[in-house]
């Protein structure tokens, strides 16, 4: 028998790894960066909003990012990654929980993230009604081990709403 209490929080972990081409549009955290390279994808490529959703829907025990929105279906192509977040903070919401924190780390060796930290902060903020102090982002490099993809983790923390 489950006996855990349900006013105790839930912890989702995500992850997504795309890789980099040259003349591609580099959407992440939902902003657009000045790049030469950028991700593939069926959708708009949003490596960073891809980890957050499969994070967010783990955390309330749903399907995957991949389940839901399948990179076959037609109607995703292309598509603006904020509304897998959008889905899955709905979700979120209907399960009577809410986003307590963020933690996310982006593993490429371009673009470098520093210049847009702010800007993706406060859009992944906004999409998961929190204060920007509670979303954290950390770019690190594979020092040319792996210069053709964008691979990131993303811990997100629900609590009780
Ligand atoms: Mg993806």
């Amino acid at each position: 028998m489950n006996s855990t209490p349900s006013s105790l929080p839930h912890i989702g972990l995500g992850w997504d790894t795309h890789r980099l081409e040259a003349g591609q549009d580099c959407i992440l955290g939902g902003v657009l960066l000045d790049s030469p390279v950028g991700p593939v994808g069926h959708s708009d490529g949003d490596a960073l909003l891809h980890a957050l959703t499969d994070a967010l829907l783990g955390a309330a025990g749903l399907d995957d990012i991949g389940t839901l929105f399948p990179d076959t279906y037609e109607e995703n192509k292309n598509r603006d990654s904020a509304d897998f977040v959008k889905a899955a903070m709905h979700a979120v919401q209907q399960n009577g929980l809410q986003v307590a924190s963020v933690d996310c780390v982006l593993i490429c060796d371009e673009p470098r993230l520093g210049p847009y930290r702010p800007a993706i902060r406060a859009r992944m903020a906004e999409l998961l009604h929190l204060c920007e102090t509670r979303v954290n982002l950390k770019g690190k490099t594979t020092e040319g081990g792996d210069a053709k993809r964008i691979t990131v983790q993303v811990v997100v923390l629900l609590v009780n709403a």
